[in-house]
Protein backbone atom coordinates (compact mmCIF):
# COMPACT_ATOMS: atom_id res chain seq x y z
CA UNK A 1 0.00 0.00 0.00
CA UNK A 2 1.40 3.68 -1.15
CA UNK A 3 1.76 6.15 1.72
CA UNK A 4 -1.02 8.07 2.05
CA UNK A 5 -0.88 12.08 1.60
CA UNK A 6 -0.17 14.06 4.38
CA UNK A 7 -2.93 15.69 5.95
CA UNK A 8 -1.07 19.11 6.30
CA UNK A 9 -0.64 19.38 2.26
CA UNK A 10 -3.92 18.23 0.78
CA UNK A 11 -4.12 20.19 -1.93
CA UNK A 12 -6.99 22.52 -2.80
CA UNK A 13 -6.85 23.25 1.07
CA UNK A 14 -5.12 26.39 1.49
CA UNK A 15 -7.31 29.42 -0.06
CA UNK A 16 -5.14 32.09 -1.84
CA UNK A 17 -4.90 35.44 0.13
CA UNK A 18 -7.83 37.45 -0.98
CA UNK A 19 -5.84 40.78 -1.22
CA UNK A 20 -2.82 39.20 -2.95
CA UNK A 21 -3.40 36.23 -3.81
CA UNK A 22 -0.48 34.48 -2.47
CA UNK A 23 -1.16 30.96 -0.65
CA UNK A 24 -2.48 31.88 3.15
CA UNK A 25 -0.79 30.91 5.91
CA UNK A 26 -1.96 29.39 9.24
CA UNK A 27 -1.18 32.37 11.01
CA UNK A 28 -2.61 34.90 9.27
CA UNK A 29 -5.53 32.75 7.44
CA UNK A 30 -7.91 33.49 5.22
CA UNK A 31 -4.57 35.90 4.51
CA UNK A 32 -1.22 35.57 3.58
CA UNK A 33 -0.20 38.41 6.30
CA UNK A 34 -0.86 40.49 9.03
CA UNK A 35 -0.39 43.25 6.46
CA UNK A 36 -2.97 41.62 3.93
CA UNK A 37 -5.41 41.65 6.95
CA UNK A 38 -5.00 44.86 7.99
CA UNK A 39 -5.49 46.15 4.26
CA UNK A 40 -9.15 43.75 4.30
CA UNK A 41 -10.13 45.58 7.04
CA UNK A 42 -9.15 49.25 5.65
CA UNK A 43 -11.03 48.26 2.76
CA UNK A 44 -14.25 47.27 4.75
CA UNK A 45 -14.01 49.98 6.58
CA UNK A 46 -13.68 52.50 3.93
CA UNK A 47 -16.84 50.60 2.00
CA UNK A 48 -18.60 51.45 5.12
CA UNK A 49 -18.23 54.92 4.18
CA UNK A 50 -19.42 54.58 0.22
CA UNK A 51 -16.86 55.71 -1.04
CA UNK A 52 -16.38 54.81 -4.71
CA UNK A 53 -14.41 52.22 -5.84
CA UNK A 54 -11.42 52.88 -7.81
CA UNK A 55 -13.27 53.88 -10.71
CA UNK A 56 -15.35 56.88 -11.18
CA UNK A 57 -16.71 56.60 -14.68
CA UNK A 58 -20.15 58.16 -12.54
CA UNK A 59 -18.23 61.56 -13.64
CA UNK A 60 -17.95 60.71 -17.42
CA UNK A 61 -21.73 61.75 -17.76
CA UNK A 62 -22.70 62.28 -21.00
ZN1 LIG B 1 -1.82 38.72 0.88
Amino acid sequence: MPAKPPDDARPGTAKPCPICGKPATEASKPFCSERCRDVDLNRWLSDSYKIPAARDDDEDAE
